[in-house]
């Protein structure tokens, strides 16, 4: 599409030291830091609740805070909210993970995160504006001036001292000039989107029997052993597999997912199920027209994939559909060029940076975009990886911070802390960053990363091996 210049009516907003746009889960805890040391902060999101791909993609549960021998990596402001759910009822913790993908799956109640997320950010005086979208970017020279946002009121443009891009796609950052990339170094390929099933009144018990009694139907990344003795502890459920009945129907031509297994997961409420199964290919979801597609072709294969539940799967048989998600599934689009570009070979290598502000155990998970298949390049069980600094700021935006999935990596390493409790700490990492800027009355790329460090440890976070 071609740009052209336009003199449009703009309402001006007073000015804030800290705007968030985007109030997915990095967002959120980012907004939270920052309000925490007292900054004045607005957090923009474009749904009328916060949570992001969590609570508008219908994507559960978290995985993992832990590696895969079962370390906690991940703590700070992320595990605060999850003992806040756990002691609401609203999740049973860190639990083992029964496809034994990872060592620990976290369940949530996804009406209880959207309020908790709210109730934090209340707590420490920062705002919310929902329902609003970015629609442009003022810069001088190396900073962002205001961001013009587009909602009910028309456009607005707010200025703020340090700004932070939480959009999952880059979206502020692109359009301020900070350089970005898409997927895979050959050619640019990203991981599909899904579109996430919600199914109640599944019979969990009858699905953990017949898993016992059929374990070949299933894949197990831990070995068989490993998954069937978590099967019998573990107080909800997580598989992948029905993979006979699956390929019948595909076979059939039942089936036109391009998608080797049937991924399910148990939520907080006991059988209650998110199908994580549909795959969509080909399409960009920074292409509004291409998302447009996405969304119609994700909610057929739903169906086609509550059909076949209902008529093929052990447990499914009186499920009951409760929705799709308001929004297609995401999991890869624009990742910034930073100060530094985080690569696969340094989480694999657990590489040493000195500007540490995250760490994860989570494995390289790849969907693929060619094939049916999902590839998996599993973590050494002591294996903890770090997230530099570095990889949230540009060397184009001096006022601009970068947190959750688009930080500055490769397609590899991003499909390791692409996961939510990794995004959580990151976007954590990212709100201290922020605030200090504001505080110092510097750019963003001028704070030390030692102080951030210094907080991010008071606050609970580990940023060593210790
Ligand atoms: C299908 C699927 C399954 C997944 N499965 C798991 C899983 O089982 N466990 C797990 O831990 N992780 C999983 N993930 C990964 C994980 O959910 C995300 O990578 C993570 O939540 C990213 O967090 P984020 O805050 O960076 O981005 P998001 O959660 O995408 O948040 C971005 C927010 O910004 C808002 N926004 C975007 N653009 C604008 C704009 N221009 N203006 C205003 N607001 C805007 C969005 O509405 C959203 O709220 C999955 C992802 C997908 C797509």
């Amino acid at each position: 599409m071609q740009t052209e210049d336009y003199s449009l009516p703009v309402l001006k907003a007073p000015s804030y030291d800290v705007v968030i746009v985007g109030g997915g889960v990095s967002g959120s805890i980012a907004a939270i830091a920052a309000a925490r040391l007292g900054s004045n902060v607005l957090l923009i999101e474009e749904h009328g609740f916060l949570g992001g791909t969590l609570t508008s993609m219908g994507v559960g549960p978290m995985m993992s805070f832990h590696n895969p021998a079962g370390r906690q990596v991940v703590r700070g402001i992320a595990d605060e909210l999850i003992q806040r759910l756990v002691r609401k009822g609203a999740s049973p913790g860190h639990i083992p993970d029964t496809t034994s993908y990872c060592s620990t799956v976290t369940p949530f109640d996804s009406e209880a995160l959207k309020i908790e997320l709210e109730t934090m950010l209340d707590e420490a005086d920062g705002s919310v504006l929902y329902h609003t979208q970015l629609a442009a970017v003022q810069t001088d020279g190396k900073r962002i001036r205001e961001v013009i946002v587009c909602n009910k009121a028309g456009l607005t443009a707010i200025p703020a001292h340090t700004y932070i891009d939480a959009t999952g796609d880059a979206d502020l950052a692109a359009r301020s000039g900070v350089p970005f990339f898409y997927g895979r170094e050959a050619d640019s390929a990203i991981q599909p989107m899904t579109m996430n099933l919600k199914l109640a009144n599944v019979d969990t018990a009858a699905i953990r029997q017949y898993a016992t009694n059929h374990p070949d139907d299933f894949l197990w990344h831990g070995g068989v052993d490993v998954g069937l003795e978590r099967l019998k502890s573990s107080p909800r459920l997580s598989l992948a597999g029905f993979l006979h009945a699956w390929k019948a129907a595909q076979e059939r031509g039942e089936i036109d997912v391009p998608r080797d297994q049937v991924l399910f997961f148990e939520t907080a409420e006991p059988g209650t199920v998110i199908v994580n199964t549909s795959r969509i290919t080909g399409l960009a979801p920074t292409d509004p027209f291409q998302l447009s597609q996405a969304e119609r072709i994700g909610r057929q294969q739903c169906m086609q994939i509550f059909s076949f539940l209902r008529q093929h799967a052990v447990g499914f048989e009186k499920a009951i559909r409760m929705d799709t998600a308001a929004k297609v599934g995401v999991r890869e689009s624009r990742h910034i060029r930073g100060l530094h570009v985080l690569t696969a070979e340094e989480v694999l290598g657990q590489h040493d940076f000195d500007d540490v502000i995250a760490r994860g155990g989570y494995p390289i998970d790849i969907h693929s975009s060619d094939d049916v298949e999902t590839r998996t390049q599993h973590l050494k069980p002591d294996d903890i990886y770090q997230i530099p600094l570095r990889c949230l700021l540009s060397e184009q935006m001096e006022n601009l911070v970068v947190v959750g999935r688009c930080i500055s990596a490769t397609h590899e390493a991003s499909a390791a802390f692409r996961v939510t409790p990794i995004a959580m700490a990151i976007g954590h990492a990212g709100g201290i960053l922020a605030a200090l800027a504001h505080d110092e009355k510097v750019p963003a790329r001028d704070v030390a990363h030692e102080s951030v460090q210094q907080i991010l440890l008071r606050q609970g976070a580990q940023l060593s091996t210790g």
